[in-house]
Parts: C-alpha cells; sequence; structure tokens
C-alpha cells in the first residue's frame, strides 16, 4: 500500500480528521543559492534558472552578497524580486566584514522595510588583494555579532510598532549561518575552532546552517557528530555543488581551500565525451547527497551558479524533484514498490 493510502479500518479511524502523508511532511528540504546577475546580460539566463528552479517548489532560495556589501543594490533587487514576482521563499546573505555597525543597522532595515524576513548572516572575508586592509573601528568582527544585531534590530523595531510586533509573530525572522565541515581554510580555522564558532552564533540566536561545499558524506556527518557534542542542537543542512564541470570544481577549490579528490577529477576527465561527464558527475552528486540524507541530513542546499540544468538533473537523480508533498524519495522510503531508476539523462 502506498504511504498516501489511508484505508479507514475503524470507526474511530473513520471518524478522525485525515492525516498529511508522511511524505509531505518528512521529505528533506530542497534548496537553491543564487548569485545577482554580475551584469545586464546576464539577468535573462538568471531569470531561466530562477523559473526552472520554482517547478520544484524549493523550501527557499538563497542570494549571496559580496563581501564589504560589493553587490548591496544588486542583491537587495534581486532578493526583493524574488519576493514579489515568483513564488520562491528567499533568504538574503548578509556580510558585515568591513562595514561600520550603523551601514549593517541601515542596510538590515533596507531588507526589513522590503518585507525580506530571511537571512543568511556572514562575515565575509577582508579582501585579499589588500595587504593593508584593517577591520572597520566601529564594524562587527564575526558573524555571530551579526546574528546578534539583527534580532536587536528586530526586537527595537517591535518595541517600536504594535503593528509590526503582531507581524513578526506571523513572520517571524529566520536567521541561518555558515558550517565548515573540513574547517574555514579562508580564515584558517580548524573544525573545532569552527565548531566553537557555529555554538556562539547558536547562542546569538541562529536558527539553522547551511554548510560550505565538500566532497565525501563522513566530512559533513563529522562535524554535524562533532557540533552535537559540543551543544549545537540547530539543524545544519549540508550545501552540494554539482560535480559535472571539472573547471568549475577547481575555482571553487581555488575559492574556499576545499580541495577537489583526486578521484572525481579522473572520474570525470575520463568520461567519453560531455554527456557522459555530466551523467558520471551527476552519478557522484547523487551518492553524495544518498551519503548525507542516509545519515540523517535534514536536506540539501545545491549551490546552482546560476545554472539550473545539472542542480535539477541532480535533485531528480536523488528523487528530491518532486515539490511538497510529491518527493519520490520520501514516497519511496515507506512504499514497498521498487523506487524509479535514478540515472539521470546526460
Ligand atoms: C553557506 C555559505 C554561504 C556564504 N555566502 C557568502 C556570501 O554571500 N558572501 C560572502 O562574501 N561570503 C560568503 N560565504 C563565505 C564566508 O563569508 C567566509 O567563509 C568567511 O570566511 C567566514 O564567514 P562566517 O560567517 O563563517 O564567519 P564567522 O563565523 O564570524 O567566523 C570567522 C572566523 O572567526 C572565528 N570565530 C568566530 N566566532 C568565534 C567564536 N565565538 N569562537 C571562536 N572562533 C570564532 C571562526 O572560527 C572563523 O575562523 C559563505 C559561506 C558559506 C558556508
Amino acid at each position: 500500500m502506498s504511504a498516501a493510502t489511508v484505508e479507514p479500518r475503524t470507526p474511530a479511524a473513520h471518524a478522525a480528521p485525515a492525516l498529511r502523508p508522511l511524505a509531505s511532511v518528512d521529505r528533506p528540504t530542497v534548496s537553491f543559492e543564487l548569485f545577482p546577475p554580475r551584469n545586464p546580460h546576464a539577468a535573462p539566463r538568471l531569470w531561466e534558472t530562477i523559473r526552472a528552479i520554482e517547478d520544484v517548489r524549493p523550501d527557499f532560495v538563497s542570494v549571496t552578497y559580496g563581501a564589504s556589501g560589493k553587490t548591496r543594490e544588486t542583491s537587495r533587487t534581486l532578493v526583493t524580486q524574488l519576493l514579489r514576482e515568483t513564488t520562491l521563499n528567499p533568504i538574503a546573505h548578509l556580510t558585515c566584514v568591513g562595514t561600520s555597525r550603523a551601514e549593517v543597522t541601515a542596510i538590515v532595515e533596507e531588507f526589513l522595510d522590503e518585507g525580506v524576513r530571511s537571512f543568511l548572516a556572514l562575515r565575509g572575508d577582508p579582501p585579499a588583494d589588500q595587504p593593508d586592509w584593517q577591520p572597520h573601528p566601529d564594524g562587527l568582527n564575526t558573524a555571530g555579532e551579526l546574528v546578534e544585531l539583527l534580532r536587536e534590530i528586530e526586537s527595537q523595531r517591535c518595541i517600536a510598532s504594535p503593528s509590526q510586533a503582531v507581524r513578526a509573530r506571523v513572520r517571524p525572522l529566520s536567521i541561518s549561518v555558515a558550517a565548515f565541515p573540513r574547517g574555514n581554510a579562508a580564515t584558517g580555522g580548524t573544525r573545532a575552532q569552527d565548531v566553537a564558532s557555529l555554538l556562539a552564533k547558536q547562542e546569538a540566536g541562529a536558527d539553522f546552517a547551511i554548510t560550505q561545499v565538500f566532497f565525501d558524506a563522513d566530512a559533513y556527518l563529522g562535524l554535524v557528530a562533532e557540533a552535537r557534542e559540543a551543544g549545537v542542537v540547530i539543524p545544519i543542512i549540508p550545501g552540494i555543488i554539482p560535480t559535472t564541470d571539472p573547471a568549475r570544481l577547481l575555482r571553487v577549490q581555488e575559492l574556499t581551500g576545499v580541495p577537489v579528490p583526486r578521484t572525481l577529477l579522473d572520474l570525470l576527465g575520463n568520461a567519453d565525451g560531455e554527456a557522459d561527464q555530466h551523467r558520471r558527475g551527476i552519478r557522484a552528486g547523487i551518492d553524495l547527497i544518498n551519503g548525507v540524507l542516509d545519515g540523517g541530513a535534514p536536506g540539501v542546499h545545491v549551490y546552482t551558479f546560476n545554472k539550473h540544468h545539472a542542480a535539477l538533473d541532480l535533485l531528480e537523480g536523488a528523487q528530491l524533484h518532486g515539490g511538497a508533498g510529491t518527493s519520490s524519495r520520501a514516497a519511496a522510503a515507506t512504499d514497498p514498490a521498487p523506487a524509479a531508476p535514478t540515472t539521470p539523462e546526460g
């Protein structure tokens, strides 16, 4: 019998209100990262991606924000467009490095005035090409301090306006933060240091975390185990990169310091043409997703690089593409019928 089929057997069951099928509440979360278009020519392709991922009915999409506020306007514009012109639920990334507390406050107020209720609070990295760079004398030093500031601003707005206080009850502020399965190479931090920082972010009021890219499930599962041991209780969503494009992977390695396994590069390098390379990359991504979900991950956050084909092929292969209430993975987990084949088109 399918998990979605409810057969009334007793009068009590008959009288009870229909239960929502487990598949709809228990399905793993699905979300995507987007970045604002770098120039007007990039906008049409981004919107093609936005419309394609809308069909998957993700739980949320997140929009990146340049360190030192480099993309302040384009990020805010994209987040408000997503709010007003799509069915998507956007999370605004926000960085604080190099910015005064007053300026960060003004930026947060702008987002809140636009109706944005979800933030990914980040420190951001100091500019690598400026050896004399100094932190802002009146700035925030960590993402934890940004989480605290966000909570403080929201609380002040609620004190100032009873109407806002009611709206805040209806649509509470949600704050996510970053986590690092192998420690943050950009800051030279070990995993233990980043777990300490994650605990501080939780204590400051973070609701959940999203991880940096990683290439083996054990890195993610090890982080979660260490974090739980340290007292971190918030959900930690694994950040997944579609592993179809070796050039992209090497660029990500350069930017994050997370090494791409030689075996993965060889697997892609030995492919028989583009379609085979895509198929191999998707297969590796499916294995990674299965590894983290089987280990208890609450969902997956897919780094799209503003391209939807690989991201959606990956979700389809992992049976996560069905949208709210129709995930074939959740149904397959409770349904004795064999799962749909997982090999996507190349
Ligand atoms: C999911 C995700 C999305 C991202 N999006 C963006 C983006 O949109 N724009 C962008 O510019 N960058 C982005 N980044 C990169 C991020 O800004 C950098 O990795 C940055 O180096 C660290 O940011 P953080 O928020 O983790 O900082 P923090 O948590 O403040 O950590 C910075 C350093 O301080 C240490 N630290 C902080 N607090 C404590 C504490 N209480 N105890 C001990 N140590 C502490 C940490 O260990 C770490 O070494 C993203 C990263 C991830 C994982």
